[in-house]
């Protein structure tokens, strides 16, 4: 009997570890999304779309379909559904395992400005205007109402509108970007400075060696403290972790 495996993603993390359980008679997997965005891509595994209603509704989700094990493979920065991750899966005493990246480490030639959130970031702007270059997503847009000195170039993946205030132009895009074009971008417009989450990954990490490149200086904000839990950074771990709990589960059936 298969194992029923619940994904949350949102990720390129999740979408890669769709691809490797896709097939895997092992399994049966679930991979959820919030619903952030537009277009959900093509995924290669079952998918639904939605929050679940915090912390009991994930209870219930779990129990409800009776999966045997979550991965929490969202963004390091969604730290209010890894939190209800945590408290459900403990709660219910169902396996969770984290799937997430490494962070970006500084490198020699680097000018990054490190702050803990974007309250902060908006403050290390500096009181002198300068062009700058939010690539943060936009739900978080709003720290830097208390920065309207600066002229702000906001990339996001759906295009939106700025809170009002914010003198700002919007480019809608999906990575991957490389370098060259980050280059030509931050020269195109100006930039002085840039402000990015610490993501990790490759698929957005080329603004940043554009930056170290053209001397353009990075604030950049740290991941939040997420709860303690078993954490791989590779999707043959994972694949290795799950193995064990679909024997386990096999086992106990007296498969
Ligand atoms: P968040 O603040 O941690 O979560 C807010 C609520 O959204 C959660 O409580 C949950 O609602 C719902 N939710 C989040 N991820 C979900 C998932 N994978 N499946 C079903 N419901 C989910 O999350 P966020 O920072 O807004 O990020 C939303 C999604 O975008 C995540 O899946 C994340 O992987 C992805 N993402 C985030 C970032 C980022 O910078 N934050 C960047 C790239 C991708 P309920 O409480 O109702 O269950």
């Amino acid at each position: 009997m298969a194992s029923k495996i619940l994904i949350l993603g949102g990720t390129s993390e999740a979408s890669a570890l769709a691809r490797h359980i896709a097939g895997d008679e092992r399994f049966e997997p679930l991979l959820s999304f919030a619903g952030r965005t537009q277009n959900i891509p093509a995924q290669p595994v079952p998918h639904r779309v939605g929050g679940f209603g915090g912390i009991q509704g994930l209870r219930d989700f779990l129990k409800r379909s009776d999966f045997a094990a979550l991965i929490d493979a969202t963004h390091p920065f969604a730290a209010q559904m890894s939190t209800h991750a945590a408290a459900a899966a403990d709660a219910i005493g169902m396996p969770l395992l984290r799937l997430e990246r490494a962070g970006w480490e500084k490198q020699e030639g680097d000018k990054w400005i490190d702050v803990v959130d974007m309250d902060a970031a908006a403050r290390a702007l500096d009181i002198t205007p300068r062009r700058v270059f939010l690539t943060i997503g936009r739900l978080e847009v709003g720290s830097f109402i208390a920065a309207q000195q600066h002229d702000y170039l906001i990339r996001v993946i759906d295009d939106f509108t700025p809170p009002a205030g914010l003198r700002s132009r919007v480019i809608a895009a999906r990575g991957p970007f490389t370098v060259a074009d980050e280059r030509q971008l931050l020269r195109a417009e100006n930039i002085d400075i840039v402000v990015s989450k610490n993501s990790g990954g490759d698929a957005t990490a080329a603004k940043l060696v554009a930056a170290r490149e053209l001397g353009i200086a990075v604030i950049m904000v740290a991941r939040p403290v997420l709860p303690v839990v078993v954490t791989l950074d590779s999707v043959d771990a994972v694949m290795d972790w799950l193995a064990r709990i679909h024997e386990d589960a096999s086992t106990r059936r007296g498969e």
